[in-house]
């Protein structure tokens, strides 16, 4: 049905731009305006990597002729930040009882972990095409039009030039997102994970779009602590449905793996800042440290390389909360079911508001079963 990952061409997204700027004139809130230029400008950059031009100065004159200023300021960024450590901070024990917790709990395991060699097997893209379809035909059957439609609309896209992420999913405004993933010229199984994680967010923006303002939605871009739920939750799932087809087991096994480690890593990031001064948090999200201030929580030797020792508070609590609670949900779904869907569901319909502890316990989620099935899941991969 699909030989290869297709992209816009020139044309369609000439089209495209022209829709938006039509769009533009019509719009009325904040949000929405905000919204529908990050688009344009999301278009213009895929422009600019299709054809090599420099198209910042189209950006720059679209936003000159934006009288009531638009665009996110870095003042409203810096606000943003705000809210985001101010939260943090009203929460400090809870995350720091919470990583201590669950460091322990997956420290043991994570140490009698033990590696193995594997190889590296390369697909054409067209059984990429073919595993992901039937990812989601069998994961998220009502889901699969959606993904087609992606495919279709030539909006899962390969490129040679990401350069800080193996992938990327673009809201766009009135329209199907955009997934850019880091093509090298032959696939393996872990750009199938990539992508998988980016339809993740395409199903969560789906889902927002039809509940929320374009207000709302651009808030939770910038503020959520789980805006990296839902597509830890499909990837993980996409990684566990490769490993029942025993699809080569080893490195799909050594991808579940890093997987884990860099949750465990982010939880580290989590339980430092909680050790910090609220005046401190409040200063900045990234930390840089020694290692000793380290090992005073972890086996050092297990997560790090000599000098890697900077932390990011908000990439840290995305990441490390959303990946424990992504692979609770995936344990919960795997044994019970629609059940486990429908706690999945309930929790996600959260996801918006500003963290509050006192969740776990309105969802009745525990914070103990929350560690048990992590370690069950790192000893079903071990
Ligand atoms: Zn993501």
């Amino acid at each position: 049905m699909y030989d290869k990952f297709e992209s816009l061409t020139k044309e369609d997204i000439i089209k495209e731009l022209k829709r938006l700027r039509e769009e533009l004139v019509v719009t009325k809130t904040y949000g929405e305006k905000n919204t529908c230029l990050e688009s344009i400008i999301t278009y213009n950059q895929l422009l600019s990597s299709l054809t090599g031009d420099d198209v910042s100065v189209n950006i720059n004159r679209i936003l000159k002729k934006q009288k009531n200023s638009i665009l996110l300021s870095g003042d409203k960024e810096a606000k943003l930040y705000d809210n985001f450590s101010n939260n943090f901070i009203s929460n400090k024990e809870f995350f720091k009882e919470l990583t201590s917790n669950l460091l322990k709990t997956l420290e043991d395991s994570i140490l009698e972990f033990d590696n193995k060699d594997y190889d590296l097997y390369l697909y054409p893209e067209e059984d990429i095409i073919t595993l992901i379809i039937n990812f989601f035909y069998e994961y998220y059957p009502n889901k699969l039009d959606l993904v087609e439609d992606m495919l279709k609309k030539k909006r899962v896209i390969g490129v040679d030039n990401l350069t800080d992420y193996s992938g990327v999913c673009f809201h766009i405004y009135k329209n199907l997102p955009i997934v850019l993933f880091q093509r090298d010229r032959n696939l393996t199984l872990k750009e199938f994970a990539t992508i998988t994680h980016e339809l993740g967010h395409v199903i969560d923006f789906e889902d927002l779009d039809s509940r929320y303002s374009s207000n709302f939605s651009q808030k939770y871009f910038y503020n959520s602590t789980f805006l990296e739920l839902n597509s830890l939750l499909v990837e993980t799932q996409s990684l566990d449905f490769l490993s029942k087809n025993k699809l080569n087991e080893l490195f799909v096994r050594e991808i579940q793996y890093n997987n884990l480690i860099s949750t465990y890593t982010n939880l580290i990031g989590i339980n430092l800042f909680t050790e910090l001064d609220n005046d401190l948090i409040k200063n900045g999200s990234v930390l840089f440290c020694d290692s000793d201030f380290v090992k005073g929580i972890t086996n050092l030797d297990l997560v790090y390389d000599d000098n890697n020792f900077s932390f990011n508070l908000k990439d840290n609590l995305m990441y490390g909360l959303s990946g424990v609670m992504a692979s609770y949900f995936n344990s919960l779904i795997s044994e019970y079911k629609e059940l486990g869907q429908k706690m999945y569901n309930d929790f996600w319909a959260y996801r918006c508001d500003l963290f509050r502890p006192q969740l776990f316990d309105e969802l009745n989620i525990n914070q103990d079963d929350i560690g048990k099935r992590l370690v069950k899941q790192i000893k079903k991969i071990n």
